[in-house]
């Protein structure tokens, strides 16, 4: 199996600047209108390599815009692990210890169990929980199309259609190794307001993960009552004016490894669409692993075929 060996486009922004923010929480600032509103939260580096979301905040600091409206909080999250990027070995900067994004839920934040990436969610909680808005920019490991992760509640995807780009909305419900931070507290919860939505804004390093990353922070603030058009033009890239027929995935169930001999029989790298039923996508151990139904659309196959870990996820176009 071939391994792609994408080209590092993107230069990591020099956060520093941003350390003290003005919270009480490292690389936390928020900015508070004089007008009633909702809390926004827009979060970059919950994976330390995926830089595209770091330089859509700098972005957004550098250009001096305020919200007109309640506050706006912009968080770096797995600072520890970004520090360790090295563009000659990109994707080693994931995370520390473990994934920062398998920890959300209160069980695993109030536990006596210590990691670099605990210590960092327990940190940033109280932001988290403070916002009835999340945006949360992720970047991926193959060069596919851009897929915003609305989660499984109906108001997620609402929101998804009304920020408008980009064309693919996946509804999923994560990952058994853990909650994401997408999905916690009342971000998941049917009965609250609070709504989050993930952005995959492309592979980790093009150029174009960065435009997209910039371009969907900005709808998003506009959609929620941040910004206006006419404040986020400064900062447009080629999706700002974008009104693609928007297309749902609904993910009906993630491919999780248990062995560690798993092994993809093709090069899968995301959005093929797989006929008939049955057919054949991995082996491991003895066990086969068949799509479910026809039309079955792989999202995001991964390269770390570690147990416990998603391998990839199944899905079906529903609109
Ligand atoms: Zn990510």
């Amino acid at each position: 199996m071939t391994e792609p060996n994408y080209t590092v486009e993107l230069t990591p922004p020099d956060i520093e600047p941003y350390r003290s923010g003005n919270t009480g929480i490292d690389y936390v600032t928020t900015f508070e209108s004089r007008l009633a509103g909702p809390h926004v939260l827009v979060t970059a580096l919950t994976h330390g390599n995926e830089i595209c979301g770091a330089i859509a905040l700098d972005r957004l600091f550098r250009s001096g815009l305020r919200p007109r409206q309640g506050k706006l909080t912009l968080g770096f999250d797995n600072v520890a692990a970004y520090r360790n990027f090295d563009p000659r070995v990109p994707i080693a900067s994931r995370y520390v210890d473990e994934d920062f994004n398998r920890l959300w839920s209160p069980a695993t934040l109030d536990d006596a169990r210590q990691s670099a990436e605990l210590a960092r969610a327990r940190a940033l909680r109280p932001a988290v929980d403070a916002a009835d808005f999340l945006l949360d920019i992720h970047s991926m490991q193959y060069a596919t199309a851009p897929l915003m992760l609305a989660g499984t509640l109906d108001r997620s995807v609402a929101l998804a259609r009304r920020v408008g780009i980009p064309e693919l909305i996946m509804c999923d419900a994560g990952h058994a190794a853990g909650p994401r931070m997408r999905d916690y507290g009342g971000f998941g919860d049917p009965a609250s307001a609070k709504t989050a939505l993930l952005i995959e804004s492309g592979q980790h390093w093009e150029r174009r993960a960065a435009e997209v990353a910039t371009d969907v922070m900005l709808r998003f603030l506009i959609t929620v009552g941040s910004l206006t058009r006419d404040d986020a033009q400064v900062l447009a890239g080629p999706d700002f004016d974008a009104h693609p027929r928007q297309r749902v995935i609904q993910v009906t169930e993630a491919v999780t490894i248990t062995d560690d001999r798993f092994e993809f029989v093709q090069d899968f790298r995301g959005l093929e669409v797989l006929s008939p039923k049955g057919t054949l996508i991995a082996r491991e151990d003895g066990r086969e692993i068949r799509t479910p139904y026809d039309d079955c659309v792989l999202i995001m196959p991964s390269r770390r075929l570690a147990k416990g870990q998603t391998a990839v996820r199944l899905g079906r176009y529903v609109e």
